[in-house]
């Protein structure tokens, strides 16, 4: 080992070929045992962790692997399973986990109390990440305990194959932060009267993991990229204070990532651990700062090569930056990493066959990322040659000369937006008048968020399609029968505001990224959004523009079917970009400003084509959000702009949807209300109409429609379950800007779920129609 260290933060669990999603779901579905699901674990994490040590890394993660997610791991190996679930075990099995995850598989037509305890835990997205947590619930008696070995077992894993590894945590600030207060009774209650509860809790594991043969433990605290209460600051002293009394012999690395330190610097260099970590990407511009203030008994950890995005490392760049932490700190006292865990990045381009030799040249997944480390390392100490890093300049000046990357015309098209592109003709109130003399729906309409049941047979078709297998022809066929069974369906059903389906769509981003220009696929880039669910990230390139319509063949033949209005379905610019991996030769604003542009056009094809309702989803729109307030207005901005460039091109009549879920609405209300949509329809149920309240506090003008069906869980809600929702919904809300409808998209549920949900959904809001 060279005295100049390199480890990694955390490594994709997915596996290259999406193992641990197959081995997961085939359990689920009873198709294999526990023991093989725990045996594709194990196989997995061997081949994760062997990969690493061929790579070179010095310090290689455990317990960074998780079967479904790794808060909610934390939860259980503190002992944290919410009561509803009647956990009473000694250590949180695997099914226990899953349960809170997922929710229960029952139909409940009893009272809407009742059915309350089945509920799986909320999920919200990890920082400004597309990784979905599982929350973990707080309560003033809560109590924590060691109730789980997986941090203990994966360490002794990877000993036996030879592997000392890292032991990853949440740290204890981050855990208490991003969890949920659920006590409504207490209102004194402060989660970080929890802390003295937690903090021992965290020493056992600290202690075991000494005595099992521990060096490093990574701790990881991700909030110190946040604006921090004193309390904050305060808990991390006092626990990382007690932890090294507690295990004093263990080196503790504490991870900050995503953000710029701030004003948090100095609590952060503050804690008495032996190594910290920082993110020199998102950090870029304190970085040197850092490095020159950087407390000298401690080694910097520097988060050198971007694990957020799949840019090709600039190694000029960062042999500066690392030269001078040499300079200052010495060798000892440094170490080499990407900026965080690469759970956010594809595993490998090794697989990737097809992606254009160009492109491919440009960038970096995990493995390639783990080698960048290394190579900075081996120029570092002379041990790699200096045509390496004159391959890498020539990649990266051919990247930025490229004419697949910069088109005059988009260029053009973007400096001639003007303010009134960016506006409806009319005010709402004037277009709710117009658009509900058209559409003559139902008080309480009800629709759903757009995408209907992806069985076997519409992916196995897809697939079929993809790889030639079928023809052209035979495809459409097959979509457009889908899609006429679904309107017949929700003719049935009797649903008010119908959608096609989706069926030709394997992803909503991903669809429309392989129709735009600017945007490059894998073929197995894979990254986890949550549990089982996995996204293949577009990778923008270049300047974005749409060659031709992208969806109004279908919207048109769905709509040819049925009297009933068929919603357009399209997504939004701000879930497009946040989505992607996005170019960073560029400002953000700037790619939003192109995408919006694009689906500009397609909304008005759409219009054109007599479709009377066009959604355009913003799911992603709050998780654009910078990390610290100061920077929210500046996106804001932005975003809104960019949602509104895309929508305001319609007449008066033509009803705008957006969809958002899985975010907290308080706080970006007034951004939620810029955005002028006609609807708005948000996920509602499983926090029991709780995020509503923002939009009662702010007297939202626009029509919503709060969802009332988790679509995330295989329960079945009742009727009378969702027409207690939506009365609630009523209670706050004008009833006349009310639709009914679930929390999002239907598209992972199963038809046999679907259709009884659905049926209720319709029973309810005919219950509350008749008053
Ligand atoms: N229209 C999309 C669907 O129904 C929306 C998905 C989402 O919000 N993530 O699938
Ligand atoms: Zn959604």
């Amino acid at each position: 080992m060279s005295a100049l260290l390199t480890h990694n933060l955390g490594y994709p669990r997915i596996g290259e070929q999406r193992e641990l999603k197959k081995a997961t779901e085939a359990y689920w579905k009873g198709k294999i045992s526990l023991e093989g699901l725990l045996q594709a674990g194990r196989d997995l994490r061997r081949y994760n962790w062997q990969k690493q040590r061929a790579a070179g890394i010095d310090w290689i993660p455990s317990n960074d692997f998780s079967f479904y997610d790794q808060m909610l791991d934390m939860s259980c190996l503190l002992g944290n399973v919410p009561e509803r679930f009647g956990w009473q075990g000694q250590t949180v099995d695997l099914d226990t986990l899953f349960l809170v995850a997922r929710g229960v598989r029952v139909v409940v037509e009893k009272q809407p109390q009742e059915t309350a305890s089945m509920f799986a835990s909320e999920m919200t997205k990890w920082f400004d990440t597309n990784y979905h947590y599982i929350v973990p619930e707080f309560h003033a008696h809560t109590r924590f305990r060691l109730a789980s070995r997986h941090v203990f077992d994966a360490f002794e894993e990877a000993l036996r194959l030879g592997i000392k590894t890292k032991p990853v945590l949440i740290g204890p600030v981050t855990y208490l932060t991003l969890g949920k207060v659920i006590d409504d009774a207490q209102h004194d209650f402060n989660r970080f009267d929890l802390l003295g509860r937690l903090i021992p809790v965290y020493e056992a594991i600290l202690k075991q993991l000494t005595l099992l043969g521990a060096e490093w433990v990574q701790l990881d605290e991700p909030i110190v990229a946040f604006d921090l209460t004193a309390e904050q600051r305060a808990a991390l002293i006092s626990s990382y204070t007690a932890f090294k009394q507690a295990a004093p012999s263990l080196k503790l690395l504490v991870a900050s990532y995503f953000g710029k330190l701030r004003d948090n610097r100095k609590d952060f260099f503050d804690l008495p651990v032996a190594a910290l970590h920082v993110d020199a990407v998102r950090a870029s511009a304190e970085i040197e700062d850092l490095i020159a203030s950087f407390p000298s008994d401690k080694i910097l950890s520097l988060g050198i090569v971007d694990g957020r995005n799949v840019w090709l490392n600039d190694f000029a760049h960062s042999l500066y930056l690392i030269e001078k932490a040499r300079s200052a700190l010495g060798d000892i006292c440094l170490m080499l990493a990407p900026s965080c865990s690469l759970l956010h990045v594809p595993v490998t381009l090794r697989s990737e066959s097809q992606i254009d030799p160009d492109l491919k040249r440009w960038l970096a997944f995990a493995d390639e990322k783990l080698e960048e480390v290394q190579t900075l390392r081996n120029l570092l100490i002379g041990k790699a040659d200096a045509a390496v890093l004159e391959q890498n300049q020539r990649a990266l000046a051919s990247r930025a000369k490229s004419p697949r990357i910069h088109n005059p015309s988009v260029k053009q098209r973007v400096a001639a937006i003007k303010a009134s592109d960016c506006s409806r003709a009319s005010a709402f109130s004037q277009r709710q008048k117009v658009q509900r003399a058209k559409l003559k729906l139902s008080p309480f309409p009800t629709t759903t968020i757009g995408s209907l049941p992806q069985t076997g047979e519409v992916r196995q078709m897809r697939a079929r399609y993809r790889s030639g297998e079928s023809t052209r022809a035979d495809y459409e066929r097959f979509i457009e029968q889908r899609i006429e069974a679904s309107i017949r369906f929700q003719e049935n059903v009797d649903i008010d505001m119908l959608v096609h389906g989706e069926f030709e769509r394997n992803d909503m981003v991903e669809y429309f990224g392989e129709q735009l220009d600017g945007f490059a696929f894998t073929q197995s880039g894979w990254v986890q959004s949550y549990g089982s669910r996995y996204v293949k990230p577009p990778i923008i390139y270049g300047d974005v523009s749409r060659p031709q319509a992208m969806t109004v063949r279908w919207s048109a033949y769905a709509q040819s079917l049925t009297d009933s209005p068929v919603k357009g379905m399209l997504t939004g610019p701000v879930t497009i970009l946040q989505w992607s991996f996005v170019r960073d030769d560029q400002p953000r604003p700037v790619t939003a400003q192109q995408i919006a542009l694009a689906i500009r056009d397609e909304v008005l094809d759409l219009e054109a084509a007599g479709i009377a309702a066009i959604q355009i989803d913003e799911p992603a729109f709050r998780e654009g959000l910078p990390l610290r307030k100061a920077d929210w207005d500046a996106y804001l901005d932005w975003a809104v702009k960019a949602f509104r460039l895309a929508c305001s091109g319609v007449k008066d009549e033509t009803q705008i949807h957006t969809h958002m879920c899985y975010s907290e609405f308080n706080d970006i209300i007034e951004a939620i209300a810029a955005l002028d949509a006609d609807v708005i329809t948000i996920e509602t149920s499983r926090s029991n109409m709780e995020l509503l309240k923002a939009f009662v506090a702010f007297s939202y003008p626009n029509e919503i429609g709060p969802g009332v069906y988790d679509i995330h869980s295989p329960r079945v809600p009742s009727a009378l379950e969702m027409e207690s929702l939506i009365r609630k919904a009523a209670t706050l809300l004008p009833p006349e800007n009310l639709w009914v409808n679930p929390d999002c998209g239907l598209k992972t549920r199963q038809w046999e779920e679907v259709r009884p949900a659905l049926t209720h959904m319709v029973e309810a809001a005919g219950r509350l129609r008749e008053g």
